[in-house]
């Protein structure tokens, strides 16, 4: 029997603190960035463990601005994974760079540091590793590369907020990451993000890029005691946090802790319900990493099934179940493929994954029992087509 309510496959957890604060916010008199963005950025710094947090309106926002930031431009090369969503390849050919993917590692579905290697030319920049699903790359074989050919480590981490790896968080590693608040995202603020680093001169350089290059803390300019006078020294861009946003990240990053530790249980229950069935397999966590959870995403094996993944959605959708496929890999989807003349078989390992992935719910507003249904659901599937 299918549930009765379709199950969607992300809703986000807004609490009465965010939204007392969003009221607080817009009666303040000050709602585009200020002091509860300041806020939101110093809290995010101690969390993370980073020396500077510059919020932003999204995490394209921040790959942009850092890729600018670092001098990414015409001719250059980005070596990123083609298993990601487009907004990180986007945010290289913003710049008039060109993305070179790399194939991934299909047990962590993240860069495969040998495949980094290859692809390394006297026009590569920087490695933009993708935590997919919150799985932290293996960043010791990628900071080593990066060091051998003097290169940039930009991070795409808008998966990865409380990922860690070898007991460091993500975004504390890195020359500068870049984290998503989308509304789908573990911490969200409806839409935006935020970018860290632990390079001061970096810092220096990115803060007034996000806000049309204006020098320091322009946004004090309305204060009292603040001058009418400013120096435009960038053409910079328009990628400044709204405080109105920055409320309710502001109580989404304080409940983190509990918020990460329902996400952890669902796993276990997921992953402990599915050790049995021989047509699934569940993620991986590599032992030095802390995943994020972001993302549950199972491959099926089609050779046990009567049935491909395509159809296994469909079923899943009949039992009021919603579900996602992350990602359609780049190099397959129409621009990259015509502008790059990529082909099916140029990623074998994405290719591999992406033929069999399955992304099932998994946020901190799912009760026990929309878990056990899920649950329920997948195993029903496997049971009649299982050949
Ligand atoms: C969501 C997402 C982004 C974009 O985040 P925005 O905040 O919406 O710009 C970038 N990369 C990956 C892997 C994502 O999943």
């Amino acid at each position: 029997m299918a549930r009765k309510e379709f199950l969607p496959f992300s809703l986000p957890l807004i609490g009465e603190e965010e939204k007392k604060e969003v009221l607080e916010a817009l009666d303040s008199g000050w709602i585009t960035t200020g002091p509860r963005t300041q806020k939101f950025e110093e809290n995010f710094s101690s969390y993370i463990g980073c020396s500077h947090s510059i919020a932003v309106n999204s995490c394209t926002a921040g790959l942009h601005l850092s890729l600018a930031t670092i001098g990414v431009g015409s001719g250059d090369e980005v070596i990123t994974s083609p298993f990601t969503f487009c907004a990180t390849a986007n945010a290289i050919i913003h710049l008039g760079a060109t993305p070179v993917f790399a194939d991934i590692d299909p047990k962590t579905r993240n860069i495969d540091p040998h495949e980094i290697a290859n692809k390394i030319t006297s026009r590569t920049k920087a490695i933009l590793p993708v935590h997919y699903g919150g799985h932290p790359c293996a960043m010791d074989e990628i900071l080593q590369i990066a060091k051998e050919h003097k290169l940039f480590v930009v991070e795409d981490a808008a998966h990865a907020v409380a990922a860690e790896y070898k007991g460091r968080k993500i975004g504390s590693i890195g020359d500068l990451t870049s984290f998503s608040f989308y509304a789908t995202k573990n911490l969200t603020t409806g839409e935006g993000g935020m970018i860290t680093t632990n390079n001061s001169a970096l810092e220096e350089r990115i803060r007034p890029l996000a806000l049309h290059g204006i020098n320091r803390d322009t946004w004090r300019r309305y204060e009292k005691g603040g001058s009418w006078y400013y120096e435009v020294l960038d053409s910079g861009y328009k990628y400044n946090m709204s405080d109105i946003l920055a409320a309710i990240g502001i109580h989404q990053l304080e409940k983190m802790p509990r918020l990460q530790q329902i996400r952890k249980d669902y796993v276990e229950r997921y992953s402990v319900a599915f050790a049995g069935l021989p047509a699934i397999e569940t993620p991986y966590e590599a032992p030095e990493v802390k995943h994020a959870w972001h993302l549950y995403s199972i491959l099926i094996k089609p050779e046990t099934l009567s049935i491909d993944r395509a159809q296994f959605i469909e079923e899943l959708y009949k039992e009021n179940i919603g579900t996602s496929v992350h990602f359609i890999p780049l190099h397959l989807q129409p621009y990259y493929r015509e502008k790059f003349s990529f082909q099916r078989g140029d990623f074998p390992q994405t290719e591999y994954v992406y033929d069999r992935i399955i992304s099932l719910p998994l946020y901190p507003r799912m009760s026990e029992q929309d878990v056990e249904d899920v649950i329920s659901a997948v195993r029903g599937i496997v049971e009649i087509y299982s050949r």
